[in-house]
C-alpha cells in the first residue's frame, strides 16, 4: 500500500474548515459566543489578559510592553482562539500580537507609507485616483493588524487622530462628478451599527454619479458573528455592494467565517480577499495556495496581494518582493485563474497600487513577442504585419 507524501497532507490539513470555538473559554455559553458584542466586551487587550491563555516568548511579552503608544493590542475571543498556545512563530500570532522588533528603527520606515494625508481634500477622505475615493469613517478594528498601514492614526492611541470631517466629505463627493466609487474603510466600517452604516451608505448612494460602495473589512474574519442577517437585509438593498475582507493565512478561514461569506454571497454582495504577504505569516505558496482555494471554496475572490507597506516597525515581517513574484508564479497556470491575485506595490510616498508581476515576456521585436509558459516553455507570437501579401 503506498502512504500518502506529507506534502499533500499538509494541504489536506490546510484546506479543512474547522471552529475553534469555545477554545480558550471552555465555559462559555455559545450563546454568548455567538453574541458579536460579547466577543467586543471580551476582547484580550492587556498582557495579563493574554498570559492567562498562552506562553508568551520574550520578544512578545517585551512589544506588549513597548506597543501603548504606537498601536493598541485587541484581539477577539474568536481570533484569539486560532492562536497556537505555545508555539511563537505560529502564523496567526504575528499578525496580532505585539513584537520588541516593532520598535526597531529603520530609516526607510515611514508613518504614512502611501502617503495619505497629502491626497486628503477633506480630512478623511483619500482621492488619489481619478474616479474613486478612500473614505476614512472610523480608527477602530475589532483587532490590530501588527502591521496596519494606517497605525498613526488606528486604535486612538498614536499621536495623530483621525478628524473625518463627515459634512464636508458629503459636499465633496456630491459636488464631485468624477467619483464614481467610493470606498468605506478605517478602521473597519462594519463596526458601526447597522443603523449608522446605513445612513452613511444611503446618502452615498443617494448620489448620482456615484455608480457602486464598497466596504473594506477585516470583520468577518475577525468577528464573523457580526455578520447577522439584519446586517444583510439592510446592506442588499444598496446594490451593486462589493466587500473586501482581509486574510493572510489558511487557517483563518474557519467554518464561522465560511457561514458569515456565504451569507454575504447569498445577499448578493460580491466579496474579494486583500492579503498581505508577510514573513513567517504566508510568505511560501502552498500556504497562499491553501488560502486562495479557501476563499474560492468560501466565494469570495482573491483579489489584491500587498507587498508589505514599509510602515514602521514592520521590518521583521517584510519579505523580499523576489520572494512574492516567485510566489504568483508558483499559482499561475498551476491553479485556476480565479483563485489568483494581482500582486501589488503601494508605491511608497504616494504611488498608488502598482501591478508586480513575474515576467512572461522574454523580448519584443515589431515582428514578434517571444513568450515562456508557466512550465518554462517557450513560444513566439507573430505581431501583425502591415506589409503582409494580399492572397
Ligand atoms: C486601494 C485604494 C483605492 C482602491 O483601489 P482599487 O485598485 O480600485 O481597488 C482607492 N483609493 C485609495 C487611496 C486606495 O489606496
Amino acid at each position: 500500500m503506498q502512504t500518502s507524501k506529507p506534502a499533500e497532507n499538509k494541504y489536506q490539513n490546510m484546506i479543512t474548515f474547522q471552529s475553534h470555538a469555545p477554545g480558550y473559554w471552555p465555559t462559555e455559553s455559545m450563546e454568548k459566543w455567538d453574541d458579536y458584542k460579547w466577543q467586543l466586551r471580551n476582547r484580550i487587550n492587556s498582557l495579563a489578559d493574554l498570559e492567562k491563555h498562552i506562553n508568551l516568548s520574550h520578544e512578545e511579552r517585551t512589544g506588549i510592553i513597548l506597543s501603548g503608544n504606537r498601536l493598541a493590542m485587541s484581539i477577539t475571543p474568536h481570533f484569539m482562539n486560532l492562536v497556537d498556545k505555545d508555539d511563537p512563530n505560529c502564523p496567526i500570532r504575528r499578525q496580532i500580537i505585539p513584537r520588541m522588533e516593532e520598535s526597531l528603527e529603520d530609516p526607510q520606515e515611514m508613518e504614512d507609507p502611501c502617503g495619505e494625508d497629502s491626497h486628503m481634500p477633506v480630512p478623511g477622505l483619500v482621492h488619489r485616483y481619478p474616479d474613486r475615493v478612500l473614505f476614512l469613517v472610523t480608527d477602530r478594528c475589532a483587532s490590530y493588524c501588527r502591521y496596519c498601514t494606517r497605525s498613526r492614526v488606528v486604535s486612538g492611541v498614536g499621536e495623530q487622530q483621525l478628524e473625518t470631517q463627515w459634512e464636508a466629505a458629503f459636499e465633496y463627493l456630491e459636488k464631485t462628478p468624477a467619483i464614481r466609487d467610493v470606498l468605506l474603510s478605517g478602521g473597519d466600517p462594519l463596526l458601526f451599527s447597522d443603523a449608522k452604516l446605513e445612513k452613511i451608505i444611503s446618502r452615498l448612494h443617494a448620489i448620482p454619479h456615484i455608480q457602486f460602495v464598497r466596504i473594506g473589512s477585516r470583520i468577518p474574519i475577525f468577528l464573523p458573528q457580526r455578520i447577522t442577517d439584519s446586517l444583510c437585509n439592510m446592506l442588499k438593498k444598496y446594490h451593486p455592494l462589493f466587500i473586501s475582507i482581509h486574510t493572510n493565512h489558511p487557517k483563518e478561514l474557519t467554518t464561522e467565517v465560511k457561514a458569515g461569506l456565504e451569507k454575504l454571497a447569498n445577499a448578493g454582495i460580491m466579496t474579494g480577499n486583500q492579503s498581505v504577504l508577510l514573513k513567517g505569516v504566508n510568505n511560501n505558496t502552498e500556504t497562499q495556495k491553501a488560502l486562495v482555494h479557501k476563499l474560492l471554496m468560501c466565494r469570495t475572490r482573491p483579489y489584491y496581494l500587498y507587498q508589505c507597506d514599509l510602515i514602521k516597525g514592520s521590518s521583521h515581517l517584510r519579505t523580499s518582493v523576489a520572494e512574492g513574484i516567485k510566489i504568483i508564479e508558483g499559482l499561475r497556470g498551476h491553479t485556476s485563474g480565479y483563485a489568483i491575485p494581482q500582486y501589488v506595490i503601494d508605491g511608497p510616498g504616494g504611488g498608488g497600487k502598482i501591478p508586480i508581476n513575474p515576467d512572461y515576456i522574454k523580448e519584443i521585436t515589431p515582428e514578434k513577442v517571444t513568450l515562456r509558459n508557466y512550465e518554462g516553455k517557450e513560444f513566439i507570437y507573430p505581431e501583425p504585419q502591415a506589409n503582409q501579401v494580399q492572397t
